[in-house]
Order: C-alpha cells, then structure tokens, then sequence
C-alpha cells in the first residue's frame, strides 16, 4: 500500500462508469462497467487498514476485506481470490448486489466525510479477474469422509452450504426446480443488477469442486422427501419464501394486476431463452402506463423491467416518505435516472376497473408521516378527502413474501413458527439443525426474506452445523 496515510484525502472515492442511459433503459445487461486495474489499485490504496475493522464486522460473512484490499491494491489477485473465499462462498455476486451503503461500506470510517472506500465493486473486480485468470479452488488436499448430503434448493444458502461441505470431504447432491443454480439470483434479481452468465460460471466451478447439481427436479413431486432422508446422511433446506404478499386491495384479482415475483421471472426465462412456463407466462409492459405498489428492491426489479420492456410511463407509489424507504439507495437512484417517477406518502386503496374487469387505475389516497413505531419506523397515516386515482393499464403488486407452504414435509416432524418459517436455530448444539435431526435448514425459508449475503452467512454455518451433526 502507499506510504501516504492522507491517500484518502488526496483521491476521491470513485464508483465504476455506468452504461449510456439510452443502452440501460433497453438492454438486460448490467448496467456497471467494471474498474479497470488502475482503479482498482488505486481505491483498494485508500483503504485506512483500521485495527479494528468496522466493514469486516459490520459485513454479514465477515469477510477479510483490508487484508483483501492491500492484496488487490499490490495486484495479488490470486491470492486476493483465495482469500475472499475463505469467508465467502459467492463473493462476485455480492460485490455486486449486497447493499453495500448499509452494509461494509455504510461502516468504513471514510464513510461520512471522505467517501467510503468503494469495497463491493473490488470485491467483484477480484473475483471476476481471478476467475477470467483460470483460477478455481485448490480441492487437491480434500478426502472423502465417505457422507452424503442432500440440499434442497440452489439458492445463495443452498449454494454456500453445499461449498463449505463439499471442501469438507462430503459429498453433495444440490436439488432444484429451475433449470438453472441461483435461486432469487437467477430468477429473481434481473440482469441489469446480475448478468445471468455470472451464475453459469459458478456453477461451472462448483461442478469442477465435485458438487452434483440435479435440476429441474422439485422436491414434493418429482422426487419425495422420504427418499432423500433414506438415502443421504442429512439433508439441508434452503427453499426461501415464495408467498406473495397481498394489500388486501378491492379488485386485486382484476386482469391486469400482478405479483412481482411471476412477472420478474417470466421475465428472466424469457431473456435467457427458457420456454415461458403455464402457469408463469411472459407479461409485456409494453406501450402500457405500469404502476408498481411498494418500495423495496422487488419494486425497483419491477419498475425497472418495465422500462426496458417500453412501458410508456412508470409510476412507483409507496406509502411512507422516501427517507423511509426500504429499497437501496443506489438503486432507486438508477431507476430514477431511467425515467420512473416516484410518487411518495400514497397508500393504495382500491383497482379501478372496467366494465369488462380490467384494470384501469389505482384508487389512492394521501398519507403523512406519524410517530415512529416501536420498531422506530414511521407509520403512514391516511390524508382525509384526499382520495385519488392514478390511471394505469397494469398494476404490479410488490409487497414482499412471506414461507410458503410445503406440504411433502409435513409428515416429518419439522417445526415450523407461526409465520411459518422454518425453526432452525443458529445456537442449537449443530448450527440450524430443524426439529428433525436430520434436516439442517437456512436463508430466507428461516430467516424470512432478507439479503443474499445473510442466506450465503447462514449456509455456511448450517454446513458447519452438519460437519458437527455427522461428526467429520
Ligand atoms: P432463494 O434464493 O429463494 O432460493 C431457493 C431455491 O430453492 C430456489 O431456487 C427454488 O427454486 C428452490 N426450491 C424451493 N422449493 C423447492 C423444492 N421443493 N424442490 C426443489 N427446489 C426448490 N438481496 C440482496 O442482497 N440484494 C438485492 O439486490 C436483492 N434483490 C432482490 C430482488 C428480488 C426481486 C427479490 C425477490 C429478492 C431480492 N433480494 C436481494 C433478496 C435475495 O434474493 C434473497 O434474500 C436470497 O436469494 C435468499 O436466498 P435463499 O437461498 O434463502 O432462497
Ligand atoms: Fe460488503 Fe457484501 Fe462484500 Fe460483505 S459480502 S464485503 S457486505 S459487499
């Protein structure tokens, strides 16, 4: 590293150049260029190298970052790659959609006055780099411990337990309904956030590390539980919440209102060339007045596709102010500069429809931000008189997910909360074990729906809990 302390001061923090404006709002691709190597020297050299680092604790899987960045900054790569996925299982994917603001970067001590040291935009640049060096793990020291684990789900907490097993010695067998690993990455998060390529390579490398992928297969009909509990020494769910919120909105059922979820992954398989599922068909916005209802990362997903599919105008309404928003900052940011108009402190009450049941708006009504919760969260409180509609010719309905039900496990003996989601505590004698012995579980399907890098967190230890559990 420089030997200039003050380094911080006399280079700004710089984020990566974004695509021409004209190509985001059309193109499924990412819309951040990569650093170059210069850069990525250069910003890794303002790193302070705290003594105690704020970004490491304060970053869900505790990553080494200013051991990392000092070996970035020296041009290490390899070596940096190594590193990062010591604590890491899908570092590329985090450095590019961890909300970084209110994570590792939200906690450097450059934050406030100097610009935080720009940590998830390295991080990819590392991993990206090292791969396209041909670097993958050294699984050469690994011995078989002659166990085999099932994982249910290739999602970030399925993928991260399956690669702490897997350089254990035990041998994984990872299950999924989609065609593709990934989970929310693949089929959730849009390309312009993650370019599906970056789940192929992966999957590529963990194939190479041994683990066995068996996709298109869902667990409850194309393969039963009882069978994978036979076969293998232990199972882990990592399925996440796939029950879509609803407002409780008059004519929420109209044509023309849809989940977030269906049309996001519609859309996805569509550009990755998938056939369009029957029960998910393709949705096109285009040349219709779109207004998404919410305000977290789903909607911004939401808003966005629908600007690159040629929505003629795209409102996003939420009903609490933007300073209560829980969305990324950077991302509302994007979708702003794409041309969405936000509309804040309105609280749906009602579609507006035709006299044939289509949607043609959304009835409204003004809201005022009121006291904080006890959660500290202002409540939005309803404007008397102020009720409106927004006209619109297709409503998406982004209110977030909560556990779905999962009938082909029932019979065994999993406790499950009153929401529904899986109890598999992180302090149990083995790391998220379930009330079943056998069956490990964690990601969003315990957690409730959350973060990538808090599922890839929970699938590492849940794996060490399983190391325990089997005794290896
Ligand atoms: P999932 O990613 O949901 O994976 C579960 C997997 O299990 C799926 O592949 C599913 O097909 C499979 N499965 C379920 N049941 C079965 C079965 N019976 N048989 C076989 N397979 C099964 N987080 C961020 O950090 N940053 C973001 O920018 C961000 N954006 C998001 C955008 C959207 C639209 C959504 C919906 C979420 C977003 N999130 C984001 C949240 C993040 O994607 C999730 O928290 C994370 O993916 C949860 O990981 P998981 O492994 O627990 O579950
Ligand atoms: Fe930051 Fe996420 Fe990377 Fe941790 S995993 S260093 S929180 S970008």
């Amino acid at each position: 590293m420089s030997q200039n302390v003050y380094q911080f001061i006399d280079l700004q923090r710089v984020d990566p150049p974004k695509k021409p404006l004209q190509l985001r709002k059309i193109e499924f691709v990412e819309i951040y260029e990569p650093f170059s190597e210069g850069q990525v020297k250069a910003q890794a050299d303002r790193c302070l190298d705290c003594g105690n680092p704020y970004c490491e604790w304060k970053c869900p899987v505790h990553n080494y970052i200013p051991n990392w960045l000092k070996l970035a900054n020296e041009g290490r790569i390899i070596e940096a790659a190594e590193l990062s996925h010591q604590t890491n299982s899908l570092p590329e994917v985090c450095g590019r959609v961890c909300p970084q603001d209110r994570l590792c970067e939200g906690s450097c001590t450059l934050n406030n006055d100097f610009g935080a040291v720009t940590i998830g935009n390295i991080e990819r640049y590392i991993n990206d780099k090292a791969m396209e060096m041909g670097w993958r793990p050294d699984m050469s020291h690994v011995k078989s411990v002659n166990k085999r684990v099932a994982v249910i789900g290739a999602g970030p907490a399925g993928l991260a337990c399956a690669d702490v097993l897997t350089r254990n010695g035990v041998s994984v067998t990872v299950f999924d309904r989609h065609p593709e690993i990934g989970g929310l990455l693949t089929f959730g998060i849009p390309s312009f956030k993650l370019e599906k390529d970056v789940m192929i390579k992966r999957r590529e490398l963990f194939e190479g590390m041994g683990i066995e992928f068996r996709l298109n297969v869902e667990v409850g009909q194309d393969i039963t539980m009882q069978s994978l509990i036979d076969e293998y020494d232990s199972v882990f769910l990592g399925v996440g919440t796939y029950q879509s919120m609803r407002g409780g909105l008059s004519n929420e059922e109209a044509e023309g209102v849809y989940d977030a979820l269906p049309f996001l992954i519609a859309n996805t398989r569509k550009t990755m060339g998938f056939e369009a599922l029957a029960e998910q068909p393709y949705l096109d916005m285009q040349g219709k007045r779109v207004v998404v209802l919410g305000g977290g990362d789903t909607a911004m997903d939401c808003v966005r596709t629908s600007i690159r599919q040629g929505a003629t105008n795209v409102i996003c309404a939420y009903r609490r102010d933007e300073a209560n928003m829980p969305g990324s900052r950077r991302e509302v940011k994007n979708a702003r500069e794409e041309g969405v108009d936000f509309q804040f402190n309105l609280q749906p009450l009602g579609v507006e429809i035709d006299g044939s049941g289509k949607v043609i708006g959304v009835k409204m009504v003004r809201t005022e931000m009121g006291p904080a919760d006890a959660a500290g969260r202002q409540q939005a409180q309803s404007v008397a008189g102020s009720e409106h509609v927004i006209a619109a010719d297709a409503v998406i309905l982004a209110f977030g997910f909560r556990p779905h039900s999962m009938p082909w496990l029932a019979e065994f003996n999993v406790e499950l909360d009153a929401t529904g989601r899986i109890v598999a505590p992180e302090a149990a004698n083995n790391a998220f074990q379930t009330s079943h012995p056998k069956i490990f579980a964690g990601g969003d399907a315990v957690r409730g729906s959350d973060l990538v890098v808090t599922a890839i967190a929970e699938g590492r230890k849940a794996a060490e809990g399983i190391l325990d559990y089997l005794e290896v």
